[in-house]
């Protein structure tokens, strides 16, 4: 829209009539994709129709991550060596003066990138990066390049062994530095590699290092003794430790979420705390102590002032990250105790649109929560044990001529 003045009226001039073919009007469409906790398969629901739509076979228990544009779904099956592509179906394109929705159905790809033990998915400027933990490197893909089905574009070259993370851009990789004494400890640190795999500088201390994130313009992973804050806008990427503050209680986060909107950090820091991380701020880290033990937390890419953090009595908290504090909650499910093995199936967020969506392993469904008014809106059954989730969706125009 234009706003002109004239004679002291203002007008609205609306030029999308004059830029497109006539404009259908506007559609939503939000996604689920659902893996299980035992079985080998991706669920997909329609949100809108509250129904399965399609489910994918996958070789092993996936964990999933959806690409920045959501496009694309990547389904990692650390148990079959092997990371599945899925096309979401659900598309948007840049018209300038408004935005397309394009909705197909969800498929596979027809890619699949084979490499022992995959664990972190990281993408950063249109570059995906997929570590490897077995072989101590990455694989590195595009989204463009997965959606033609051409999926690897290159690869780091192998090192040790360790459970690491890497992130690039089109002329460096950040690479988890393995502890050579015992590389089934976390990394110890960050090394930066030109695309020749030749080391620029030397290991940015890390110790324990694992959780990374990006919020804006800043990257950052987290370490026991605070964050590596990362700028990789820039010629060589410049790294700086950001200590943890000493008022904090001992502890360390070990998986971090990036603010959507607002730049700031969200980690876990202790069983039944989480930490706010603003990298800009004199006073950077605010903790928040929860009434109970933390199962999994969301950031809110819509409503920018919120996170929201899941705790084992099956409580959905909604926190205020400007005011550092918890403002609502809601019984959602049966309680998840945190006892037992940290991979037992308990409940995971997402945020699609308007909802925040609540896997509900134990009772095979995925809850239903209305985000403004934090009241339970329904359930869709799956039936299995509904585990790792996002979603993918959006509003946006279409044509007449579609
Ligand atoms: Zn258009
Ligand atoms: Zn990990």
């Amino acid at each position: 829209m234009t706003r002109v003045q004239t004679g002291g009226t203002v007008i609205l001039l609306t030029t999308l009539a004059l830029t497109c073919a006539a404009l259908a009007g506007e559609k939503t469409a939000w996604r689920l994709f659902v893996s299980d906790h035992s079985e080998s398969i991706v669920n997909v629901i329609d949100l809108l129709k509250h129904e399965k739509i399609e489910a994918f076979a996958t070789k092993a228990p996936a964990r999933l991550y959806r690409s920045k544009t959501g496009r694309t779904v990547l389904a990692v099956q650390r148990g079959a060596d092997l990371v599945t592509a899925i096309d979401s179906g659900i598309s948007f394109e840049d018209h300038g003066d408004h935005g397309d929705l394009k909705v197909k159905p969800p498929r596979l790809l027809g890619v699949e990138i084979a490499g022992k033990q995959p664990s972190h998915v990281v993408e950063h400027g249109g570059e995906i990066a997929i570590f490897f933990d077995g072989e101590g490197r990455a694989r590195i893909a595009s989204e463009r390049t997965i959606q033609e089905s051409k999926p690897v574009l290159r690869k780091t070259a192998p090192g040790l062994p360790h459970h690491g993370v890497a992130v690039t851009n089109d002329r460096y990789t950040l690479i988890s530095e393995p502890n050579a004494q015992n590389s089934g400890e976390l990394p110890i640190g960050i090394s930066i590699v030109d695309k020749s795999g030749a080391q620029i500088g030397g290991v940015h201390s890390c110790p324990d290092l694992h959780g990374e994130a990006t919020s804006g313009n800043i990257l950052a992973f987290s370490c026991a003794s605070g964050l590596l804050v990362v700028s990789m806008d820039v010629s060589t990427p410049q790294i700086k430790h950001l200590p943890y503050a000493a008022a904090l209680p001992s502890g360390k986060t070990t998986t971090m979420l990036g603010g959507r909107g607002l730049q700031y950090f969200l980690g876990n820091y202790g069983s039944d705390k989480v930490v706010l991380i603003d990298p800009a701020e004199a006073e950077s880290f605010r903790l928040v102590t929860l009434p109970m033990r933390r199962v999994d937390f969301a950031v809110d890419p819509v409503r920018a002032k919120f996170a929201y953090v899941f705790t084992e009595d099956g409580r959905l908290h909604r926190l205020d990250v400007i005011a550092g504090e918890i403002d609502g909650s809601l019984r959602v499910t049966e309680p998840y105790s945190m006892d037992g093995h940290w991979n037992d199936p308990r409940p995971r967020l997402a945020v699609a649109g308007d909802k925040i969506v609540v896997t509900d392993p134990s009772r095979g469904v995925v809850s239903l929560v209305d985000a403004t008014s934090l009241t339970k809106t329904g359930e869709i059954a799956l039936g299995g044990r509904p585990f790792n989730i996002v979603a993918v969706g959006g509003s946006g125009q279409t044509h007449d001529d579609e």
